[in-house]
Formats: C-alpha cells, structure tokens, sequence
C-alpha cells in the first residue's frame, strides 16, 4: 500500500515547532510522507496553540473546512495536538466531530499509535459502512445514538455507502477520539517514567531535516502560573531533562551540518539538574521536577559538585560541541538571572549575546496582579546588569534585548499604561512582541479579574505602544549602520521566496527555496544567485538582507555564517553588502 500521506500545521510558539519536528521525523520513520496541501492528505494534522483566543480560532475555522473534506472522504484522519486537544478535550470532539485523535503536548511520544487506531476504527466503520449499504434500510437507525443529528436522511456521499454521512461522520469521530482521550488520561498518571523524553531521545538527525538551525528543549513546562497564562496547564509542571541528552543531542546535530542551537524552554533560565536526586527507569535518566525558590538571587542557590545549572549547561554545551558556532536560549524569566549566567555568556564567545526577557508590564500594581513575581525596578535592574556585563559595541558585541508586553490587563489604568512606555523606553528593546489581553478560561485571570479594559482602549494602547517601539527599534538599528557583521544565512529573503514560487508556477523554472524543493516536482537549484536577496540574522537575532554574491548558489548560502557590511536600517531590519 502506498504511504499515507500526512498534512500537519503548527501554530504558535517555538516549543511547538519543535514538537511537529519530532512527531514528523517519527511518523516519517513509520513509513508516512508529508504534503502541503490538505486536498492530498489522507491524515490532517494541527498542532495547536491555546495562548490566545486568535490562535484557537484559527484552528477552529481549519476544522470547520476539514468537515467537507471528510465527507467527501471518509477513510480520512483528523487529529488535534497541542494546547487545545489537553485543555479542551472531550468539548473539542462535541463541538467538531470531524476530529479522530486528539493529543495533548505531554503523549506526543504516542502519537503514531493513536494514529494507527484511528485509521484501523474509520476502515472498520466503512466497511460496517458499506455492508450496511448493501443490505435493506434500517429504519432505527438513530435510536441507540441520542442526541445524534440523523442528518435528515441525506443522500450516499462519495464513498457510496448509503445513510447519513453526518451520522457517520459523528459516530466515527466518538469512537475513534474517545481512543485517544482514554490514553490522553492514562498517559498523564503514567509520567512518573517520563516516556516524553523517548520522543526527544529517537529525534531523527540528518542534514535533510534543516538549514543549518535548530532547536533543543531543555525543559519543558512551567511552575510560575501567570495569572494569564495556560501554559501551565497545557504542558504540565516545569521539568528539566539530564544534561548529558542535552549534550548528545547538541552532537548529534553538529554532527548533521548543524551550526546554531537554540535551547527552548518556557523559564529557560531556570534550568536545573541535581545528580544526587537523578532517577534511571530502564538504564534511561529520567527528566527533573524543577525545585523551586524564592527572590531574587546572583547564582544559582542550589549550584555545587552533583548539580548542573543553567551557567553549567552552557558552559558544557560550547565546551564540549564546538561546531556550534552560535548558541542562544529562550525565554528567560526576569527574576532568578544570576550572574553566574552573564559571566558565563561574557567568557565564552559562540553564546549569542541576546536575550528575550518579557517584562509583560511596566506597572508595579500590573505585574502584581499577573502573579509574575517582580518589581520594574528588580526587572530594570536585571537589564543594566546584563547589559553592564554584556554590552561591548566596541568589540563588535553589542547585546540585544527582545521583550514582550500584555495590553489592557484587567484593571490597566491610563498611568498603568503610561508606566508601561517609560518602561519600553528604558528597556530599548531591539522589538518587543505586543499581546491584547486575550481572557483564557481555566486561568486565575479568568475567573477572578473582570476584562475590564474595552476593546477600543485596548486597541489604541496596542497601537501606541506598537509605535514607540517602532521608533525606539528605528535607533536601535540605526546604530549597526558602518559596522561588518558575522551574520548566519537562513535562506532567501521573502521578496526572493514569492519571487520564485510565481517564476516557477507560471514559467516552469526549477528551483530550490531555502533549501528545499519550493513546489513538490521541482529539483534542480537556482545556479547563479548574483543579485539574490538573501536573509540573515546577527547574533543579536537582527534581521539582515543582503545580495548573494555572483558565482553562488542560494544554497551555497544557506546555514553558513558570513560577514555583511551593513549600509543602511530600517526599524525592524538591516542592508548590507556581503564581505568575501
Ligand atoms: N514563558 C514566557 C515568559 O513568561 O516570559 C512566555 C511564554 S508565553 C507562551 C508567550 C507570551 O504570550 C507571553 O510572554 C505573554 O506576553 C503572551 N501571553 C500569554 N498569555 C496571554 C494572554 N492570556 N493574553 C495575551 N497574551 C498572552
Ligand atoms: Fe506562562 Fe508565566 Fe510560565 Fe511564561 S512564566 S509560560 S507567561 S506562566
């Protein structure tokens, strides 16, 4: 039988698309294949995103097309990992009966085998389907389905088995999902042998999967519990993996042609593993509960012989897998930074000097309410001591700083908000993300503060502070004007992307888009790229474009570090001529 073919879409934060790259490297290695377009796919896979109500909706309008597809063929799978399959659970199948599998982000590692019951239970249900169709009518048909839309007796679908495709479609999706809900459950009160960890541990390593960038968990979870944020609640409590998978998993992609990593993690700062409290399942370490502490401190209190903090972590990783030629991390936590960290990133030269720290509010009485347990002097403080340790324009090492902002919390008064810019102006964040406060059920926020701040506050405050970080991004980047920079090459800029794609629909020309095929027949690389525009960032994660030089290939390009004289800026990105 040919491979089943697989269409999976990831929305939201980087931790999710590294989950759709284990689960993809796991399902290839079973034997599917992927495709672009959900027409084609015999499995529809999202990976979901509960942060925000917009990123949900989304997702709800993807399933609400994916109905017709169904209908039209029903032999197709329909899965939900992620965020909303762990906090919607059995509400998402009743709302969408379309949906055959969920998974929530913690049994990822059991995907393909709901996956195979899934498929198996829709093959069993046509052919009951089928053989139902050619027998006489059964005039009952609803009786033990209550609450079940009959469908009003419409006519065959595509398959050419009679009866309602409604009722087939709902029937399925109970019998198959409540599969994969039962396991959800299981698996949680299985965690004490953490087999998440397998999923990372078997990650498929080979020069195919990347351009030369990747990203490594560190730990998963949080234990800080916003009073905003269902993180908590879709992935569980803070847990850190043994430093030694850390490590061999940084070789192993070094090994591939992999030269910049990226550790994830939602407290990323808050690494921690303790040797002497390490347990084995199956000669396997198993990852950490994180210990937690309170205030503010300089160095890890728990830091000695038998455990490995975050400054150790990083030290090992640039010690011990120097191909890695640039190493960042995020997101920190404001509070807990220690200097053993910024010492740590001073003293050894691949650590990027970057970091993404959001101060979510610059109002004392906000960040209060938001539970995130500092104060704006405690958070300023942290960016001077970093930037006192870090900050060296003139040895070409500039620190960049990225934050993120929540707008019209509940209660967020005009001086709240005013706070929140005198903050943005002494952060000087190269950008920063900006959030309307979006209320998510299960949250403290949500049950105990009123969303308060109307919408057209909240959008005339976004807009404000969306504009002074344009104008304070604008001096930031003005200020690598004249300077040459190593900057690492991710692929064709956009402009170039659109380009191509069109040039090859509309004039047959082959070619490749940032390393890979840019339509599925299309092979052979673009030969020349003079004059291509490509795409960069700096060690402070600054966006760069410049001109491939004549003579080169895109991909000849693509996952080096090269050196870009930079000519001009705008707020968000730089130009630049590349240095031979
Ligand atoms: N762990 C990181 C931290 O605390 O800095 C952030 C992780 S969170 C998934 C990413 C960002 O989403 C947060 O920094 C916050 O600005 C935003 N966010 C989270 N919950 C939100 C909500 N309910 N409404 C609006 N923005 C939200
Ligand atoms: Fe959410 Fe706060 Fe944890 Fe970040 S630190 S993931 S915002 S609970």
């Amino acid at each position: 039988m040919a491979s089943r073919r697989v269409y999976l879409e990831t929305f939201g934060c980087q931790m999710n698309e590294l989950d759709s790259e284990l689960v993809s490297g796991q399902l290839r290695a079973l034997g599917y294949s992927f495709t672009r377009e959900r027409d084609e796919a015999d499995v529809i896979l999202y990976n979901t995103c509960s942060v925000r109500e917009h990123a949900e909706q989304k997702v709800w309008s993807r399933l609400g097309e994916d109905k017709a597809r169904k209908l039209a063929r029903p032999a197709m799978v329909v899965g939900v990992l992620g965020c909303m399959a762990e906090r919607d659970g059995t509400d998402l199948i009743r709302r969408m009966p379309v949906v055959d599998v969920m998974c929530g982000p913690g049994e990822l590692d059991k995907l393909p085998a709901l996956l195979d019951n899934a498929v198996r239970t829709r093959e069993s249900l046509l052919a009951d389907a089928q053989r139902n169709a050619e027998e006489p009518e059964q005039p009952e048909q609803t009786r033990d389905e209550p609450g079940v839309d009959s469908g009003n007796g419409s006519s065959p679908v595509a398959s050419g088995f009679s009866g309602s495709s409604e009722f087939f479609l709902k029937r399925s999706a109970r019998q198959v999902a409540l599969q994969g809900n039962a396991s959800r459950r299981s698996s949680t009160l299985a965690a004490a042998a953490d087999t998440l960890e397998m999923l990372d541990l078997s990650r498929s390593v080979s020069p195919d999967d990347h351009t030369g960038s990747a990203y490594v968990r560190i730990t998963r979870g949080c234990n800080k519990f916003c009073t905003y944020c269902v993180v908590p609640f879709t992935r569980g409590a803070e847990v850190h993996r043994p430093p030694r998978h850390i490590v061999d998993e940084c070789k192993r992609l070094a090994d591939s042609g992999v030269v910049e990593v990226t550790l994830l993690g939602q407290t990323v700062n808050h690494y921690r593993f303790e040797h002497g409290a390490a347990v084995t399942v199956g000669g396997v370490a198993q990852p950490q509960k994180g210990r937690s502490y309170t205030g503010g401190h300089r160095r890890d209190p728990f830091s000695g012989d038998k455990t490995t903090t975050f400054a150790d972590l990083l030290a090992m990783i640039h010690e011990e897998v120097p191909q890695i030629q640039r190493l960042r991390f995020v997101t920190s936590y404001p509070r807990d930074f220690g200097d053993d960290v910024l010492a740590v990133i001073r003293e050894h030269p691949r650590i990027c000097r970057y970091l993404h720290v959001p101060a979510q509010s610059g109002s004392n009485a906000v960040l209060a309410r938001m539970n995130r347990g500092y104060t704006v002097e405690e958070y300023l403080e942290f960016l001077d001591r970093a930037r006192a340790a870090l900050h060296q324009p003139e040895i070409g090492r500039p620190l960049t700083v990225a934050g993120d902002i929540i707008v019209g919390f509940p209660g967020e008064t005009e001086p709240d908000h005013e706070a929140t810019k005198a903050l943005l102006e002494r952060a000087r964040y190269k950008n920063s993300f900006i959030f309307k406060y979006s209320p998510r059920p299960g949250t403290v926020a949500f049950d105990k503060l009123a969303d308060d701040v109307p919408d057209e506050v909240k959008r005339r405050r976004n807009n404000e502070l969306l504009a002074l970080q344009l104008r304070i991004s604008e001096t930031v980047s003005a200020e690598f004007v004249g300077q040459t920079l190593d900057v690492f090459v991710q692929g064709v800029s956009r402009r170039e992307e659109k380009k191509a794609i069109k040039a090859s629909r509309y004039q047959g020309i082959a070619l490749t888009v940032n390393g890979r095929a840019a339509a599925p027949d299309v092979e052979a690389p673009v030969v020349d790229a003079a004059g291509v525009q490509m795409s960069a960032r700096t060690e402070g994660d600054v966006i760069v474009f410049f001109d491939a030089p004549g003579g080169s290939s895109p991909d000849d390009l693509i996952g080096r570090i090269v050196r870009v004289r930079i000519d001009s800026s705008t707020p968000l990105a730089l130009h630049g001529r590349f240095e031979p």
